[in-house]
């Protein structure tokens, strides 16, 4: 009986899926480069419906997608799961705009590697460098997609080249186009040794010619290779014929350790390289199992743990999503680093100390969505019930609580005033804006008590022009915002020590608090740190949180124009306590009177979110963008030009960006696009910070 039982569960646990067969990758890609469209691509071919070994490069191609959209593709999914060769990938959203680099970091968090999809016409564009830095960051092993080979001017050496260079990698092409631009017919594929032929006919004259290229290129291709490999050295050292099964290993190890990128190449709008990109997936990047362990600490004492990426050890994943579903409600996906789950399971968020249920679990498909009764080791779910759980949060067994690195989101920059157009929808605006915060951590909301108005802050114009776009969109609610304004911080600039008393003595109990605090000039981005440095015993240790967050709470309120005070470290030195009227409370506001008086002490200046700025232009157009940047105090990092199309990378104060999208279509006839993200915090130029001084002094 109990064999049976024991039978039985291990059965219902038994694992969805070998770990070595899953891929959790992300597509990467410069806005239009292709990403949609690849992706709708491999999801056609990794359907169910779709019959795999018809090589049916190119026709019905544009119908199928019409269909499909009708369908109501859900290809926008946070992860969307399909199969290929016996495996399962998980592919995981990326944006396509750097504005949300917020949401850039957050799903890169969770890949194992990443597709980068480059135009084969413009090359490697400055916004991919952008990201490929931040996958650097995280170590997510690539390949490459040279993408559009079909377009007028498409160049795969000149892509390949600026790979090399820009990007300061290893790039090894596995693929070579055969023929370009009307002309593009095939591939020639390196690695297969092979040349495949777009066309019906194999036996034109297109596989004679793929296959001088390919007797061409194939050795140096196979003594590249070996150089880098050693396995594969030794093959070709002894004369060995060397297997299209071993290349693909030596690749794939080469790959998964970061050392090279393979670089292949199509169209995806003709459906051309995406069978090819897909096994490149399969084969080249990395499962679960070939990532290294994930640290964490143990939130009950704070030492660093290691979860190893199995089944056996404690349950724990990241919740790197949360979106409000218009039919199916709130869905938090999580990407599970260690043990299995399942549904309904009560689990601890560990990153805000509260136990809730998982309730029900779902993988996400193109067309459908999968309900399962428990998830695992390196699996992507939707999770449908949990209320508390927000994007970047750790979830855990209880027992074995961990936390993993929360993801690090910025500060909101830019806010900007909103009311419903009417007062019916005033409601619904409320309920609407909570999803979205839940949703994105970078997007704040905050009711002024005094004005009554509500303020929504986000980390740029088109941030929260989006934001808006999805209220009336998804909510059905019209909106009417304010001006936007620009978040300014306040900074000390010299190290202070301060006093803070606060006794009453007025007949029954009375209030004793009374601290001595060290403020000093943090560095830029550290926020807040406060350290306990009373040795004597002056002040019980009792009292240390509310001197804490007297202090922390001081920083609201600001010391020159009201703004939040940042980058501050605050010593509590001495003080002194009384027996029986000290209390939580009095210290509390010793400290934030404490802190008050330093600010003001310690030259208090205003400082300003400087956004950094890359704009692209047809080079005539140049001259006027540069003029329009001084008038905006702009500082130019860099400009490069390459066939009449210039790159101007420059950082520029936030409260001068308003209206440049407008002013450059303008100057340049709608030809030059940018992007633009937050940079960091910088000293406000003096006459400016007075004018602001001036103007918070005639409004309080
Ligand atoms: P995304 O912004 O990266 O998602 O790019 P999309 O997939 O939306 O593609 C941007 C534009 O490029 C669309 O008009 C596509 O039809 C087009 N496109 C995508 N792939 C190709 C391709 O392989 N060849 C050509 N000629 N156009 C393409």
């Amino acid at each position: 009986m109990l064999k049976a039982v024991l039978e039985a569960k291990v059965k219902l646990m038994s694992r969805t899926f070998p770990l070595e067969k899953i891929r959790n990758i992300g597509i990467i890609a410069h806005i239009d480069a292709g990403k949609t469209t690849a992706t709708e691509m491999m999801l056609h071919h990794t359907g169910r419906t779709y019959k795999i070994g018809s090589v049916d490069e190119g026709t019905a191609v544009m119908d199928w997608m019409q269909q499909e959209r009708e369908r109501g593709i859900t290809i926008t999914s946070a992860a969307t799961t399909c199969h290929w060769r016996e495996h399962r990938i998980n592919i995981i959203d990326t944006p396509g705009h750097v504005d949300f680099t917020a949401e850039v970091e957050r799903s890169l968090r969770v890949l194992d590697g990443g597709v980068v999809i480059f135009d084969g016409v413009a090359g490697v564009e400055a916004q991919s460098e952008a990201v490929w830095r931040q996958a650097d960051k995280y170590g997510v092993a690539r390949i490459c997609f040279i993408n559009k080979m079909d377009r007028i001017g498409a160049d795969f050496q000149h892509t390949l080249t600026m790979i090399n260079e820009r990007l300061r990698v290893k790039a090894l092409p596995v693929q070579l186009p055969l023929g370009s631009e009307k002309d593009f017919r095939g591939i020639i594929d390196l690695v297969e040794n092979r040349v495949v032929v777009f066309q019906d006919d194999p036996n034109s004259t297109s596989v004679k010619e793929g296959e001088t290229v390919l007797a061409k290129h194939r050795q140096a291709f196979i003594e590249n290779l070996a150089e880098l490999d050693e396995q594969i050295m030794l093959l070709y050292l002894d004369g060995q014929d060397i297997s299209a099964s071993q290349i693909k290993a030596a690749i794939r190890r080469l790959t998964v350790s970061n050392c090279v990128v393979p670089v292949l190449c199509g169209s995806a709008l003709r459906d051309r390289g995406i069978q090819l990109l897909i096994e490149a997936i399969v084969d080249y990047l990395p499962s679960p199992l070939d990532i290294p362990p994930v640290s964490a600490t143990d939130p009950r004492h704070g030492k660093e743990i290691l979860r190893l990426v199995s089944d056996d050890e404690p349950f724990a994943a990241l919740a790197f999503k949360t979106v409000s579903d218009p039919f199916m409600g709130r869905l938090v996906y999580l990407r599970v680093y260690s043990g299995r789950i399942k549904a309904g399971a009560q689990v601890l968020n560990s990153s805000i100390d509260k136990k809730e249920r998982l309730g029900k679990l779902y993988v996400m498909h193109a067309d459908h969505r999968e309900e399962i009764d428990h998830t695992d080791t390196g699996s992507i779910v939707a999770s449908l019930g949990l209320r508390l759980t927000s994007t970047g949060d750790t979830i855990c067994e209880p027992a074995r609580p961990v936390l993993f690195e929360p993801i690090r989101f910025a500060e909101p920059v830019l806010s900007m005033a909103v009311e419903a157009k009417s007062k019916v929808e005033q409601d619904k605006l409320d309920d609407s804006l909570a999803k979205l915060t839940m949703e994105d951590p970078t997007f704040k909301v905050h009711h002024d008590r005094e004005t009554g108005q509500t303020l929504i802050s986000g980390m740029g114009e088109l941030h929260l022009e989006v934001l808006m776009e999805r209220i009336l969109r998804e909510y059905g609610v019209r909106v009417n915002a304010g001006k936007p304004q620009v978040a300014y911080k306040e900074t000390i600039t010299i190290p202070v020590e301060s006093e803070g008393k606060f006794i009453r003595q007025s007949g029954g109990r009375g209030q004793y608090g009374h601290v001595w605090l060290r403020l000093e000039p943090g560095e830029r981005g550290s926020g807040f740190e406060f350290r306990d440095q009373i040795r004597s015993g002056a002040i019980p240790k009792g009292f240390t949180p509310s001197v804490e967050a007297g202090a922390k709470s001081a920083l609201q309120s600001g010391g020159l124009a009201g703004y939040p005070v940042i980058d501050v470290k605050v010593a509590l030195y001495d003080g002194s306590f009384h027996e029986v009227d000290s209390s939580d409370i009095a210290f509390r506001m010793a400290a934030f009177m404490a802190m008050r008086d330093g600010i003001h002490k310690a030259k208090p200046v205003i400082l300003e979110p400087i956004m950094e700025v890359e704009i692209s232009t047809p080079s005539e157009f140049l001259g006027d963008i540069i003029g329009d940047l001084n008038s905006r105090r702009a500082h130019i990092e860099g400009i490069e030009s390459r066939d009449e199309v210039s790159t101007v990378r420059c950082r520029v104060p936030l409260a001068e960006t308003f209206g440049f999208a407008g002013d450059l279509r303008s100057v340049s006839q709608g030809r030059a696009s940018y992007t633009m993200c937050f940079h960091r915090y910088e000293e406000l130029p003096q006459n400016l910070a007075d004018q602001i001084v001036a103007k918070a002094g005639r409004t309080r």
